[in-house]
């Protein structure tokens, strides 16, 4: 299953046409995305048998970010070997989470205000909890999603690395550096145990080029614990940290300026596109 955001409510995703969740369950599940994990395995089980009366055509850049307001956004920082060697910082082993405030959050197409002139790209697979979880196994975790969809990560290096200890929160926290979509897609249709591709391309130059495979600690192991610590809801958002190629790693090092087109992608999950604009006076 595929479910996107169209106009604030949450559609079934169907190739070229999407199926309002809400009209076509006759108001069981929906209408706002947000709704819909009150009654997930439910809605899981009514998705297998819907009717596609209601399909309608509609545009890829109508779609909005497909959990738009969740309770708690977590980001995870140098989870990628390569990654943290071409940042210069240290891991240690230990876990690096910060978050994207809610503000950041935005959809899976649009323009986006520069906040300076050392912006950077970080394409991340981000997980989507479907009910409430504390002290979960990292066994039991997968259990815990609804589903998977594509994050960038954007991240102010001038703003994330000042000051003693360094904001990661709010040098990621500028409005829509945390886009995600271009769906959330349930883990029938994409199977976490094998492998994805993640890719970013800059102007059609491919910057980042990795797989979750080599990730140091996977999504079982980073909800085990982070909900060692906080209790995980319905709709939370985890951004699982990015692989190697991102701007501040290369020589010389390379920042997002007005104008540039940046595609996000996953491989089986789906596509972002976003153009940056000028710095918002
Ligand atoms: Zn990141």
């Amino acid at each position: 299953m595929r479910i996107g955001n169209l106009s604030g409510r949450a559609h079934l995703l169907r190739g070229t046409t999407a199926i309002d969740i809400a009209k076509a369950s006759g108001g069981a599940f929906g209408p706002e995305p947000g709704d819909l994990f009150a009654r997930w395995p439910e809605l899981l089980e009514w998705s297998a048998t819907v009717r596609t009366d209601f399909a309608e055509p509609y545009r890829h850049e109508d779609l909005r970010a497909p959990v738009p307001r969740p309770r708690q956004v977590f980001a995870v920082g140098l989870n990628y070997a390569e990654h943290v060697a071409e940042t210069g910082l240290r891991a240690d082993g230990a876990l690096s989470v910060f978050t994207k405030f809610a503000d950041s959050l935005t959809g899976p197409y649009g323009r986006i205000a520069l906040s300076g002139p050392s912006v950077d790209w970080e394409v991340e697979l981000v997980v989507v909890i479907a009910r409430e979880a504390r002290n979960v196994p990292s066994a039991d975790a997968l259990a815990c999603l609804a589903g998977v969809t594509v994050g960038q990560d954007f991240s102010d290096r001038d703003v994330q690395l000042s000051g003693t200890p360094p904001q990661f929160s709010l040098g990621k926290s500028f409005p829509g550096f945390g886009p995600t979509g271009p769906a959330l897609v349930t883990l029938d249709e994409v199977d976490l145990t094998v492998p994805l591709r993640l890719r970013c391309w800059v102007n059609d130059e491919l910057v980042q080029d990795g797989h979750t495979g080599q990730m140091i600690l996977p999504v079982g192991a980073l909800i085990e614990r982070i909900s060692a610590v906080c209790t995980l809801h319905p709709g939370d958002l985890i951004f699982t940290g990015t692989p190697a190629g991102v701007g501040m790693g290369r020589t010389p090092r390379r920042y997002l300026a007005a104008g540039d087109v940046v595609r996000t992608s996953i491989d089986g999950i789906g596509e972002m596109r976003h153009v940056f604009g000028p710095r918002r006076s």
